[in-house]
């Protein structure tokens, strides 16, 4: 089954503890603090994979887990590295943040997409030794490792989408200008799952032409099939819309042309300005007056237009000349640039609490979604740093910190920021 859609969750590894350790050999008295930091989370990171064609692995495993970092040890040891998860997906996956829809990468490159980073390990206590606290009985634990919820789309990469109704033979022309061997018969959606068809024009250049399962009339609202398969033409650099010109299953091919259109404007306006070549097709079956008419009409809005009879690739070559040379006018395929996830999104989990240590006078705050928001903090930011302060406060962080008894000149450590108090 052809699956371009799923929903997962990720969660990157969380970092080590710092260990709390001292030096100790025989003779010696009481050695110095030794506690070896703790070793960084393993990330999640997306690969393209060739070998895959659809999102179908997403189904059965919904959740994913890259390894924590050991805890640190004594002896100054460092705890290890936990693993990096890596996910292969098919080239073409859009990942999303799922609540908000940001676009987080388009897997269409080579390139390694890190997804939610892994928690930095804690400090062992050696690096809390000063000259007036020379044997520090507390580490730093570990960060926690990013989680998101995440939405996988297939957007397929073609530089040509097939167009058209049902049995208007898109399949038929794909099999005869491509090596692509679809499934063609003369009943309605034999084309379950888009099929890539690379076209050679010769030995230096080619072309990726995509048959995309029927239309259907209503497929833009999400009637039928044709909604979920209208998100592969969306990269596509021109369409190829393929008419029955006989009308062989008692269609008009005018209002046929016509609701097609319709369709993908409902789906997406920006479509209708994607460039289109029409193919009338089934000439062999067609009288000279459906000919001259359909011609006629197609012509009279400025389009090119070429009759073909695609199963014995009748002016299929002319057709694909035409495509080509329009192909080398036109922009390479799209790619989705990547968004920032909204801060509302990240400060919506702020009811997932939180936690404080108190130490001397240092006051430690942890909590993984305020994490996530500090890493999008520009500290030398006014106003990004006014905005951090506002969710300490609506999140009860600050009434909790006085709760505990904190005072003026105390500290405030979160994570990699460390400020004075000042009520
Ligand atoms: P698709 O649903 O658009 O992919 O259409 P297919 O390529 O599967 O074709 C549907 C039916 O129409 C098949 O039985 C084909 O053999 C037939 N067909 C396709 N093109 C032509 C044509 O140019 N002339 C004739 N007579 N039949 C055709
Ligand atoms: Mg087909």
């Amino acid at each position: 089954m052809f699956v371009d859609i799923a929903k997962i969750k990720i969660k990157a590894g969380n970092g080590g503890d710092g260990a709390v350790t001292f030096h100790r050999e025989k003779y010696v008295a009481s050695g110095g603090p030794d506690g070896g930091d703790g070793g960084k989370g393993g990330d999640i990171v997306f690969q393209v994979d060739d070998h895959l064609a659809t999102l179908a692995d997403f189904r059965y495993k919904r959740k994913y887990t890259a390894e924590n970092g050991r805890n640190g040890g004594g002896g100054n040891c460092s705890g290890r590295k936990g693993k990096d998860l890596i996910i292969k997906v098919p080239r073409g996956t859009i990942i999303k943040e799922a609540e908000s829809g940001a676009v987080l990468a388009d897997m269409s490159g080579d390139e390694p997409f890190t997804a939610a980073k892994g928690g930095k390990g804690g400090w062992g206590n050696r690096h809390f030794a000063t000259p007036t606290r020379q044997a520090p009985r507390f580490s730093r634990d570990g960060y926690p490792g990013e989680e998101w919820e995440i939405q996988l789309e297939l957007k397929l990469l073609a530089d040509v989408g097939l167009l058209g109704y049902p049995n208007v033979g898109k399949s038929s022309l794909i099999s005869v200008v491509s090596e692509a061997k679809p499934i063609i018969a003369d009943y309605h959606f034999t084309t379950l799952t888009p099929v890539l068809g690379v076209v050679r024009m010769g030995p230096e250049s080619s072309f990726v032409m995509a048959d995309i399962p029927g239309l259907i009339e209503g497929a833009g609202e999400g009637v039928g099939l044709g909604h979920r398969f209208l998100r592969h033409v969306e990269r596509c650099r021109m369409l190829v819309h393929i008419v029955d010109v006989a009308g062989s299953e008692g269609r008009d091919p005018i209002e046929d042309f016509k609701t097609i259109n319709k369709e993908l404007a409902v789906f997406n306006p920006e479509l209708t300005k994607c460039p289109q070549i029409v193919a009338g097709n089934k000439v062999d079956l067609a009288t000279d007056g459906q000919l001259a008419r359909f011609r006629k009409f197609i012509e009279d809005q400025g389009l090119e237009y070429y009759e073909i009879i695609a199963p014995i690739a009748e002016g299929t070559k002319e057709l694909i000349n035409a495509v080509a040379a329009k192909l080398a006018t036109l922009p390479p395929v799209r790619r989705f640039e990547s968004e920032p996830v909204p801060m509302e999104v990240l400060e919506r989990k702020k009811d997932s609490g939180f936690k404080i240590t108190v130490r001397d006078n240092d006051y430690y705050v942890e909590a993984e979604w305020l994490l996530k928001i500090l890493n999008k903090t520009d500290i030398e930011d006014y106003e990004s740093l006014q905005y951090f302060q506002r969710v300490l406060e609506s999140s009860g962080i600050l009434a909790a910190l006085v709760e505990r008894g904190i005072k003026e000149g105390d500290t405030v450590i979160i994570y990699d920021l460390e400020f004075d108090y000042v009520p």
